[in-house]
């Protein structure tokens, strides 16, 4: 095979930003896929640039005009970007694949815009694009292996990338790294929900870390697993067994039902200074925060104390939930995260808008079947920007004066005080002053404020709402024209809309044929 001339683009974000926090952790956001296909590019003999696009970038200069391949990873929130790069790069004579997130959700969607679309990606599957690399248009091919890779380059052998990326990060660098993927637990709406759970090799795990001592004084790790400790005693025998004690800082999302105290006390002797626990709802998902049956206001005391907790030993804690959940009616579901905001002082909320993405979760089926999934364009499915999911027990603008009411209280000036002063002036308490008056607070009150005005006053926005048209708003499209710049104009006719049912339609005539040929 020749010496190829091969991009590989990791999409941190969907366009151009200034924000102080994206300026801090987009380059810790790095996915490490991308940093994957880069070694197994150059072990196949093949010249690769490899370009993280954290939003400050001018990301025009930075694609090379003459490559033979080019691999895009993208979230959903960046699939407008993803196609308009692609268009581009096609235009210049590339062959171009698309992975990450949006692949694996939307693939007959992106199959319009790629030669190449994948789902799970291992060594092989990539082998198999490097020795057909051929056009395939107007719709590319989808490769995918059975299931996710059984190993993958150690931090060693993706280090010249890792290391490029973090040479962006001003201050703090986060150094990605797996230990597991999948997940045992099953929440509806999460893409690992359907993953089974596969533990990587810890010896390589050992390594890792070792390694990272050589690089840094008090390295910083993030880790990617879903759903981080499933195996415990395992993970954290492999941590002491590789590195002394406390000479690491990790952070890691993890469930609550993992978080019990002899395991927060082994957490805090090992260096981890940042956990994100999923809670979601007040009224569902009982198992994975340990609550069991409890709901409501019970639920809510169980879990802040749970949380305080689990401050006594981790001092950065951001609390994750889920708004517009079916089991989710009136005021009282709000009105419970305010309560757990007092009870809690010192956490950071992290709220996600219910969204649907493709064929993520089996949900979607079921949503979509009920006609309730919107055609929001990509570029605002990030779980903030818009709500793809017609919410079952409220009305637009009644949901939406709900997340208005909720994220002013959680970042209005006497909260931010109270959970400054829980943190005292610390990293974690200025961590989270940052946040909450960069994008994440500030800036979501301001964005929700302007789309509750114009549910009132733009007639075309409250009928795409209502999914009484799928003509996208003038508002969503000058959003997206002013973020994508000069790729404005290399964006594909047709790549503002898409069938926000295609996985059903795809669901159905599998089901069809498989009875037919029984
Ligand atoms: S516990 Fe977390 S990672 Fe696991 S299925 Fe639920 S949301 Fe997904």
């Amino acid at each position: 095979m020749r010496k190829l001339k091969i991009a590989v683009i990791d999409l941190v974000t969907k366009g151009p930003t200034r924000a102080l926090y994206a300026r801090v952790m987009n380059p810790n956001l790095t996915s490490i896929m991308p940093q994957v296909v880069s070694v197994w590019c150059e072990e196949s003999g093949h010249d690769v640039k490899f370009i993280c696009y954290t939003g400050f970038e001018n990301l025009l200069d930075e694609v090379p005009t003459d490559t033979d391949l080019v691999f895009v990873t993208a979230f959903t929130q960046a699939a407008q970007l993803s196609y308009a790069i692609s268009n581009m790069c096609r235009q210049r004579g590339a062959v171009t694949v698309l992975g990450g997130p949006h692949a694996r959700c939307y693939p007959e969607d992106a199959r319009k815009y790629f030669d190449y679309v994948t789902g799970f990606t291992d060594q092989a599957a990539l082998n198999e694009i490097l020795a057909d690399l051929e056009q395939h248009r107007p719709y590319g091919v989808h490769i995918a292996a059975a299931q996710h890779p059984a190993s993958l380059p150690s931090v060693e052998q993706r280090w010249k990338f890792i290391d490029a990326v973090l040479a962006k990060a001003p201050t703090i660098k986060i150094v990605p790294m797996i230990g597991s993927l999948g997940c045992p637990y099953t929440c509806s709406f999460c893409i690992d929900s359907v993953v089974d759970y596969q533990p990587l090799s810890f010896d390589q795990m050992r390594e890792d870390l070792r390694f990272l001592l050589t690089k840094f004084k008090r390295p910083r790790v993030g880790w990617h697993d879903p759903n981080f400790g499933v195996r415990f005693n395992d993970y954290l025998d492999a941590i002491e067994e590789a590195v002394p004690v406390n000479s690491i800082d990790h952070v890691a999302e993890s469930s609550l039902s993992l978080l019990s105290e002899p395991h927060l006390q082994r957490l805090k002797k090992n260096g981890f200074k940042a956990i994100l626990p999923g809670i979601e709802s007040w009224y569902d998902l009982g198992n994975k925060s340990k609550t069991g049956a409890r709901k409501g206001e019970e639920k809510v005391q169980q879990v802040s104390d749970h949380i305080n907790m689990i401050l006594e030993y981790v001092p950065y804690v951001q609390a994750n939930f889920v708004l517009g959940l079916d089991c989710d009616e009136g005021d009282e579901p709000f009105e419970l995260t305010k309560t757990f905001i007092d009870k809690t002082p010192a956490v950071f909320p992290g709220y996600s808008l219910l969204s649907a993405f493709g064929e993520a979760a089996p949900l979607n089926l079921e949503l979509q079947r009920d006609g309730r999934v919107l055609p929001f364009p990509f570029h605002f499915l990030n779980n903030h920007h818009a709500m793809n999911v017609r919410p079952k027990n409220y009305e637009w603008r009644d949901f939406y004066d709900h997340v208005i009411d909720l994220t002013e209280y959680s970042f209005s000036w006497r909260t931010i005080g109270r959970r400054f002063r829980s943190q005292g002036p610390s990293i974690p308490g200025w961590m989270n002053v940052l946040r909450a008056v960069s994008s994440e607070g500030f800036g979501r009150i301001k964005y929700y404020r302007m789309i509750r005005g114009l549910l009132d006053t733009d007639a075309s926005m409250k009928r795409f709402f209502e999914g009484e048209t799928t003509e996208v708003p003038e508002f969503f499209v000058n959003r997206i024209k002013n973020d994508l710049g000069d790729f404005w104009d290399y964006l594909p006719e047709g790549a503002m809309e898409h069938d926000p049912t295609a996985y059903l339609k795809k669901h159905e005539s599998t089901r069809k044929l498989v009875e037919l040929q029984a």
